[in-house]
């Protein structure tokens, strides 16, 4: 069946044609893809059209499509049953490496996405501290959690949607929003509430508004504002788990949250979620402590193997200096090309994730992304997509290199690239 085809039969059974908001193009334009194939930094639709991908799945292919290890252990591991609902020997060793590679984290729960690990986290930061409030910056997405649906990134800022209907105002007001690297207003928040907040939680590097970096800082002060104030930090690192170097943000800025979130590579291309943070706050997690967090499919085997074979990978290569610098020649030479073609943008890049924002202002936080030009980037993308390039399709969002992205590859990329922008 062609990719039109698709789509339709996909409207009328799905809200949207989609199972995530995003990825009906609504903010780009053009028809969405439906894909069907991927291998290494390539994926094919179904047309048949063949793309190289820098939208990796949002994140998690830090090693391309199909990788082989991760393919041989997943089709071994399915063949002695899929799920099991009780302890399995993959959970314990993909534990061991999380605990081995994250410097905050002493134990760690598995859950089956990034929403239900800030979700989980939240809770037991409140569990923890018996206070209510929740701090967070405006443009970080967290996951479709009501208590974190607030000012959000990604889709929400995508489809400009300022809250959501169904989160009840009386949970709404139990967060607070601030602007991202902006001291002032943290410090402004705890001197008034300071006593009822529970958490600040965090992208340590925020992906969701386009990739934003902490100012100099920024960081180690909210490790200390909230330390006097008796808060729980908690960095979500799904983006930048395992992605900026192989034991995240907190490595890369040397900073340790109390709890960290994980997903996307933590599973390897398959559902994983995580939080952890230090024995003593992760032993207040049901059955040992009494803040409840369940799931029938949590630290499901097939998973648990894709993610062992990932970060084992990562583990032993530790390809985050080759992954930086591949991302930056990408985004250096696209920055090249839009400034020959005379067109305004910054790009914001840490290691291996960066965003290309079509503005001539300095994109220090949510207020200043939106500056950038959307129709622009919707024309942009279409162009891309036309040539064969996949960028996600939004503005609000990262480009991500892969291993599977080879010399070769990055050549014809920006050829095609090169090609596109010489159109817009
Ligand atoms: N936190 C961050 C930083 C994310 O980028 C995302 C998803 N893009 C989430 C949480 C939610 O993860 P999931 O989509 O797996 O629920």
């Amino acid at each position: 069946m062609n990719n039109q085809k698709l789509i339709q039969e996909a409207l009328e059974v799905l809200p949207g044609g989609v199972n995530s908001p995003v990825r009906a193009f609504k903010a780009v334009g053009g028809e969405p893809v439906v894909l069907v194939k991927g291998r290494g930094c390539r994926v094919w639709d179904a047309d048949g059209n063949e793309y190289i991908d820098f939208l990796a799945s949002w994140g998690p292919l830090i090693l391309g499509h199909a990788y082989p290890k991760v393919v041989k252990a997943v089709k071994e591991e399915v063949e002695r049953g899929l799920s099991f609902g009780l302890t399995n020997p993959h959970e314990v060793k993909l534990a061991q490496l999380v605990v081995e590679m994250v410097p905050s984290v002493e134990k760690v729960r598995f859950v089956n996405s990034g929403t239900e690990a800030t979700m989980s986290a939240i809770r037991l930061a409140r569990g923890v501290t018996g206070r209510k409030l929740v701090v967070k910056f405006e443009g970080c997405y967290h996951g479709h959690y009501d208590s974190l649906l607030v000012s959000a990134g990604s889709g929400v800022a995508t489809f400009a949607i300022p809250g959501t209907p169904g989160i009840p105002e009386e949970i709404a007001k139990l967060t607070l929003v601030v602007p991202f690297n902006n001291r002032e207003a943290v410090k402004k928040v705890f001197e008034e509430y300071g006593e009822d907040i529970a958490c600040v939680i965090v992208e340590p590097v925020a992906g969701n508004m386009g990739v934003v970096p902490p100012k100099e800082g920024f960081l180690k002060f909210l490790r200390e504002i909230t330390e006097e104030h008796g808060s729980l930090l908690i960095f979500d690192e799904v983006i930048t788990g395992f992605r900026l170097s192989k034991g995240g943000a907190q490595e890369l800025f040397d900073v340790n949250p109390d709890l960290t979130c994980l997903g996307k590579i933590l599973g390897g291309g398959l559902p994983v979620g995580a939080y952890g943070g230090r024995k003593e706050l992760m032993s207040q997690v049901a059955p040992e402590g009494p803040v409840y967090q369940a799931g029938t499919l949590s630290g499901n085997p097939v998973a648990m193997v894709a993610g062992v074979e990932t970060l084992k990978e990562l583990r032993d290569k530790e390809p985050y200096e080759e992954l930086g610098e591949k991302a930056k020649r990408v985004s250096e030479a696209v920055s090249g090309m839009l400034k020959e073609k005379g067109i305004p943008h910054r790009i914001n890049r840490v290691g291996s994730m960066f965003t290309v924002f079509f503005t001539d202002k300095e994109v220090v936080d949510f207020e200043s992304a939106k500056s950038s030009d959307l129709e622009l980037f919707g024309k942009f993308f279409r162009k891309l997509l036309e040539k064969g390039i996949l960028i996600p399709p939004a503005q609000f969002e990262a480009w991500f290199l892969s291993t599977a992205h080879e010399e070769e590859d990055i050549e014809e990329a920006l050829n095609r690239i090169e090609s596109a922008i010489r159109e817009l």
